[in-house]
């Protein structure tokens, strides 16, 4: 699909953004997917000074994204676009936990370098991971890489952000000693953090994992009125993960088939609509740090309210099983 051709120009600035001068914001798995739909709506969306940093494993997907937000951001009408937006892209293989922790370092430091009023680090990147039955995995250093993936190299990560950006004590005092931006960390979660999927095992064990990290992260950072964590979960999109995902006899068949139909239906959620939803979140951040959102909660109520058509988008594996 298109991204260039779906995205619309920006529309009425939100709430918090009227507050914000300079964002900067770190997307990882933002070489296609939800991740270069968030970063692409970002930049067409939020017309103030824009820091993003971009990273995944391959650096010609993220090229091809870094060249979407220059047009998108174009097309906002911008006059003086290398003041207004600056895009760096770091190839970085985040199963290789060494490299990720010394890179996090350098990620930090292009974030902190403007001075940016908003700091956002998006820990997006994920795979699916081996699929097939609790009894069917053998291969523990492929469950051991997508641990690394799923949740180490974000749990790295977000603590050098923490670090950066949040207030090291648990004294509401000491927090408001020093200016500091509004900071939000947000997990790219999934309906498989709540519930178990059969042959997800892999899966839900990672999102389950990362989604606890962040309400733990919340908790700690909880005397911090300007440290923000959000725990999103982005619907069924329609992306290559989906794409793994039907395309995968190991997978449950009643899941598989819930999967193929909503995609021959038309009923996935496109990523640039969800990540619209998801900018929305952060500007106005009416959410409880920690909580835990889900696109289809964020319809309006005719939509989420839409019988049994909305309930087998949010559920199609419920939805099919119980047929
Ligand atoms: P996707 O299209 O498969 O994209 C995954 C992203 O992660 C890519 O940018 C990929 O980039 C990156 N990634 C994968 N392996 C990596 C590695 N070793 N090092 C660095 N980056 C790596 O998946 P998606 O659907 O956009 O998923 C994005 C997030 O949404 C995930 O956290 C997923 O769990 C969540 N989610 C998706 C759905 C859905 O229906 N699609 C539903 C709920 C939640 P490279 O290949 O270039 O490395």
């Amino acid at each position: 699909w298109n991204l260039a051709l779906e995205l619309d120009s920006a529309t009425e600035a939100p709430r918090g953004l009227l507050m914000t001068t300079h964002t900067a914001v770190l997307v990882t798995g933002a070489s296609r997917g939800f991740g270069r739909a968030l970063a692409m709506q970002m930049a067409a969306r939020w017309p103030q000074k824009l820091t993003i940093v971009l990273a995944a494993s391959s650096s010609e997907g993220l090229q091809e994204t870094a060249t979407l937000l220059v047009n998108a951001r174009v097309k906002t009408g911008v006059k003086n676009l290398e003041e207004s937006m600056a895009v760096s892209v770091a190839a970085v293989d985040m199963r290789d936990l060494p490299a990720v922790e010394a890179w996090a370092q350098t990620a930090m430091d292009v974030l902190q370098a403007g001075k940016p009023s908003r700091v956002i680090l998006v820990n997006n990147a994920g795979t699916v991971g081996d699929l097939g039955t609790v009894a069917e995995l053998r291969d523990w250093q492929s469950v051991q890489k997508n641990l690394d993936l799923n949740v180490t190299s974000c749990m790295s990560l977000t603590a050098e952000f923490t670090r950066r950006f949040g207030a090291p004590r648990s004294d509401r005092a000491a927090a408001k000693e020093l200016p500091r931006p509004e900071a939000f960390v947000i997990n790219v979660s999934s309906l498989a953090a709540l519930e178990p999927f059969q042959t997800w095992g892999n899966y839900c064990v990672t999102k389950a994992a990362r989604e606890m990290f962040h309400r733990v992260l919340a908790q700690e950072q909880a005397h911090c009125d300007t440290f923000h964590v959000l725990n999103y979960a982005p619907g069924p999109m329609d992306t290559d993960m989906q794409a793994q995902i039907r395309n995968s006899h190991g997978v449950f068949q009643p899941l598989r088939e819930a999967g193929m139909q909503a995609f021959d239906e038309g009923n996935l959620v496109t990523p640039l609509e969800s990540a619209e939803m998801l900018l929305r979140l952060i500007d106005d951040h009416e959410f409880t740090s920690g909580a835990h959102f889900d696109y289809f909660d964020g319809l309006p109520e005719d939509e989420e309210d839409d019988g049994d058509e909305a309930e087998e988008k949010k559920h199609p594996d419920i939805v099919e099983q119980s047929r």
